[in-house]
């Protein structure tokens, strides 16, 4: 099989043996928080044109960098892993732990039940929640039927949730900013239900209502496009002018880090592969966001498999990247399978450096290594 030649990128991709995460760095051995470094590097792109890709038809990868699994994913599935170890099989997980097809089929081949409800849990069992959180609902069900819990809620949805509470607290109408039916968005609303509005996008606008237009404050779902939603942002500002912002950032570092990444590379590019599952919200929004930026063509698969060669007549340049929730390998197939077709000069499109990585919930935390 043709490798793709990854120049200069050292990417650390190797899986352990049936994981579906990659092996920790040495230097994430310790527990570290802190956020990603925002300086731009290597966002140089050379054009093919010209002499800068040993290509003689001109054919070449962009690969973004950020892209792949973020620290909130990262944790979660470690946390399943965990208490497989722990607890032996089987263990159940409500909902997908992480949205990625790859994910979940290699787990449940661990012996990982996912269930789309507590209520399908055996009394007394272990169920782990996934990384899109839950309302305190869900938690009291838990609750009543003597389940044992672990909480794989990444900390940054975590953190929304608090902050809905907090605004709830003080009477806030909270127009929560997100995708209709999307488990992140049912979690964060479930904080304070009679407190938030859903707001699915700029045409959603027009409907919103509250009871007093100087306690509005905006909140968001964290996989959110970062343009739209600050022109649904700015829309409700015109019906709304006092509406109040968020604390902090409320989408997260890694889904804007990686739309920053695909917006570098897409204008160069003829087409941009967006690795991710349809129903990762993040992986969705990558593909538009590199239509957006310029791509002439984008398209999502989970697998190298589902990639089209018709899609590379014509092409020169393919723009690789992929959501939060997948796995590097799956993006290895990809480029694997690219080279097979002429595009074996890869050149890394390196918009920011991301060090975060999360704790593992406490129940676990002796087990990391
Ligand atoms: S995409 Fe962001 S919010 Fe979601 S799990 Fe990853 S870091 Fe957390």
């Amino acid at each position: 099989m043709t490798g793709a030649n990854v120049a200069g990128h050292g990417c650390g991709s190797s899986l352990e043996r049936g994981s579906v995460r990659p092996e920790r760095p040495r230097r994430y051995a310790r527990i570290l928080w802190g956020m990603s470094s925002a300086i731009p590097l290597n966002v140089g792109i050379t054009r093919s044109a010209g002499a800068a890709t040993a290509d003689p038809e001109g054919k070449r990868v962009l690969l973004a960098e950020p892209r792949g699994y973020c620290a909130g994913v990262d944790r979660a599935v470690e946390t399943v892993e965990k208490a497989l170890e722990k607890h032996g099989a089987p263990i159940y997980v409500r909902k997908e732990i992480v949205h990625n097809r790859h994910v979940v089929e290699t787990l449940r081949d661990r012996g990982v039940i996912f269930v789309d409800t507590t209520d399908e849990v055996p009394e007394g069992e272990l169920v782990v929640f996934s990384a899109h959180g839950v309302s305190p609902a869900v938690h009291a069900t838990a609750a009543e039927r003597n389940l044992r819990t672990i909480d794989a809620t990444c900390p940054l949805v975590t953190k929304v949730h608090q902050e809905a509470k907090r605004f709830a607290r003080d009477d806030y109408d909270i127009l929560l900013i997100g995708h209709e039916g999307h488990e992140e968005v049912e979690g964060t609303a479930g904080e304070a239900p009679d407190h938030v509005q859903l707001v699915d996008g700029p045409d959603s606008v027009e409907k919103v209502t509250v009871r007093d237009e100087a306690k509005v404050i905006w909140l968001s779902q964290t996989t959110l496009s970062v343009d739209e939603t600050m022109e649904t942002v700015s829309r409700l500002r015109e019906k709304f002018p006092a509406l109040q912002d968020p604390p902090s950032d409320d989408i997260c570092y890694a889904t804007q880090n990686r739309q920053v990444a695909v917006k570098a590379m897409a204008p160069e590019c003829d087409l941009v592969i967006v690795v991710g599952s349809r129903n990762s919200s993040n992986s969705v929004r990558l593909v538009e966001v590199a239509l957006g930026a310029g791509a002439r063509a984008s398209y999502l698969v989970d697998y190298a498999r589902e990639v089209d060669p018709a899609w590379l007549e014509g092409v020169r340049t393919v723009g690789i990247t992929s959501g939060a929730s997948v796995p590097e390998i799956l993006v290895r197939g990809v480029l694997d399978m690219l080279a097979e077709h002429g595009f074996g000069e890869v050149q890394p499109v390196t918009t920011a450096n991301e060090t975060l990585v999360f704790a593992l919930p406490r129940e676990l935390r002796a087990a990391r290594h």
